[in-house]
């Protein structure tokens, strides 16, 4: 299974160093999101999706103008992932299947450009971002995404592990080289995706770190920014720590077995480049 790795949104936020780590104390930093696109038998699997079409061409009527005063993306048409599909020679009917690690408007945008495709997410997930309970599940979802009617693949994971977390194996119509390994916290239903290749296993572990230094093994570092925004937006605070714990404890002891990586962080998204390459 050849995989590619995409940056399917560019955000820019103010808050320099603050937030990035490093660079100019103010100014914008630089956040990705990091997409995966797998080849496989079962076709075009696309996990996570970033921003769609219509985010970057109209987003006061999708993503709306508190993220974009926020967050500050780059509206680049040819960062959507229907256009790098299309750029790597394929259609977007190619694209079977979308896993997402969570419903967040940065990560389900791009799922109205694949309208034909499976999306499969935790179904807790599912059922926050059709149903949001609160003020911050009113924000971060954005019901335009999910306007044309998604055909949902949903899951609790039934007692089967991977690398000692709990896991979701057998994924509707995909190959079982594709897990979902719930790591709530963030968001309610919130999980990582988890993609055997020839190389190893690589874990896409959506937002549930932001800063590759959070992962160091020796103790948490993470720009104080960052931090504050991560505590802001997270549904389960403890669920959220507990779940970084063990995310660093998975580097730590099987760092030549998986290769762990965050949605959001650019220096990440290019070391896992290089190695692919
Ligand atoms: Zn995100």
């Amino acid at each position: 299974m050849k995989v590619h790795h995409l940056n399917c949104a560019t955000l820019c936020p103010y808050g320099g160093r603050l937030l990035s780590g490093s660079g100019s104390l103010s100014g914008p930093a630089k956040l990705v999101c990091h997409c995966l696109l797998v080849e496989t038998p079962a076709g075009l699997v696309l996990v996570d999706s970033g921003l769609g079409l219509k985010d970057v061409d109209s987003p006061e009527r999708t993503i709306g103008r508190q993220f974009l005063l926020f967050a500050n993306p780059v509206r680049d048409p040819n960062e959507t992932a229907v256009r790098q599909v299309e750029a790597l020679g394929f259609s977007r009917d190619d694209v079977r299947h979308v896993v997402l690690t969570h419903c967040d408007l940065d990560h389900a945008g791009g799922i109205a450009d694949f309208p034909k495709a499976t999306v499969h997410v935790h179904a807790t997930e599912q059922g926050a971002a059709l149903h949001p309970q609160t003020r911050l599940e009113r924000t971060r979802y954005v019901r335009a995404h999910f306007a044309h009617d998604p055909k949902w693949a949903v899951y609790r994971p039934k007692g089967e592990h991977w690398f000692g977390f709990e896991a979701v194996r057998d994924l509707d119509g995909l190959p079982p080289e594709i897990l979902l390994v719930p790591l709530h916290g963030h968001t309610r239903g919130h999980s990582g995706v988890a993609v055997q290749t020839p190389g190893g296993w690589l874990l896409h572990a959506g937002d549930a770190y932001f800063h590759r230094l959070e992962m160091a093994p020796d103790r948490r570092r993470c720009p104080p920014l960052l931090d504050v925004f991560q505590r802001i937006v997270e549904i389960d605070g403890r669920a959220r720590v507990k779940n970084q714990e063990r995310l660093r404890a998975l580097v730590r002891e099987s760092s030549d077995e998986v290769r762990v990586f965050s949605a959001h962080d650019p220096v990440e998204l290019e070391r896992c480049r290089e190695r692919a390459s």
